[in-house]
């Protein structure tokens, strides 16, 4: 089956700083498909990259097929992200902010479609509350309905666990687990630590100052584990 997304020997330099070196992969059909790194690592490089914010120097990112560069930015709308979150309307409810952010790349989007996101991302009975009101990881949840309200072939999630407490970690992934397990989606997910993304990731990536050192499945890597210890995404 042709991978969602194909990366292919990608490069990108920052001045002197090789933020993303000679890097492939793919991700499939059904891949719940974590990026592990410690800071700096270019995990959020390698993901701007893929939704076109920025160019790699070198290499081919293929996505359903087709060669992704400037030229085609069409082929986007394959792809759902939150990697910068957005700012919501506090003042406005789930539904209204929902329907904004929809807005932006589809006007025409059914109630349906929106009631049928809200549902995946577990906010459904909540969507008439004003946004100031909920809790971060709502915030987050909302996030999400709203990067897949386009229907992505692939839902790209940095760092979703960031700043949030160990329930909220704990949320965060058992949403993950479902938005695979039931409504079949493929997602990329970027972490700092192997064990917040190990329970729901069907292969994982583990990047080290732009490099990719480990892929595989979750015991491909542990076997040995030192590496993953020395490149601090196990702490020691
Ligand atoms: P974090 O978990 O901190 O987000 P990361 O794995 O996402 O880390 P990147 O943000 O991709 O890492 O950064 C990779 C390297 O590239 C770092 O050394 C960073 O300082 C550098 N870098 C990233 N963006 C830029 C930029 N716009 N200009 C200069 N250097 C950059």
């Amino acid at each position: 089956m042709e991978p969602i997304v194909e990366i292919q020997n990608i490069t990108k330099v920052f001045k002197k700083i090789n933020a993303v070196s000679d890097l492939s992969f793919s991700i499939h059909k059904g891949d719940v498909y974590g990026f592990l790194g410690q800071n700096g690592a270019g995990k959020s490089t390698t993901m701007r990259m893929l939704l076109g914010l920025i160019f790699p120097d070198s290499g081919r990112i293929i996505i359903n097929g087709q060669e992704f560069n400037n030229g085609k930015r069409h082929l986007l709308r394959h792809i759902g992200a939150i990697i910068e979150r957005p700012d919501m309307y506090g003042y406005l409810s789930g539904w209204d902010n929902l329907k904004i952010f929809a807005a932006l790349t589809d006007r025409s989007i059914p109630a349906t479609r929106l009631h049928a996101v809200l549902e995946q991302v577990g906010l459904k009975g909540r969507e008439k509350d004003k946004v100031k009101t909920y809790s971060y990881g709502m915030k987050q949840r909302l996030g999400i309905a709203i990067a897949l309200v386009h229907e992505p072939d692939l839902l790209i999630l940095d760092e979703p666990t960031n700043g949030l407490d160990p329930q909220g970690i704990a949320d965060i992934r058992e949403l993950i687990r479902s938005l695979s397990r039931d409504h079949g989606k493929t997602v990329l997910v970027s972490s700092h630590l192997l064990h917040e993304i190990e329970q729901v990731a069907t292969r994982m990536l583990v990047l080290h100052k732009g490099k990719k050192i480990a892929e595989g499945m979750l015991s491909d890597l542990l076997n040995p584990n030192e590496m993953l210890v020395q490149v601090g995404v196990i702490p020691a």
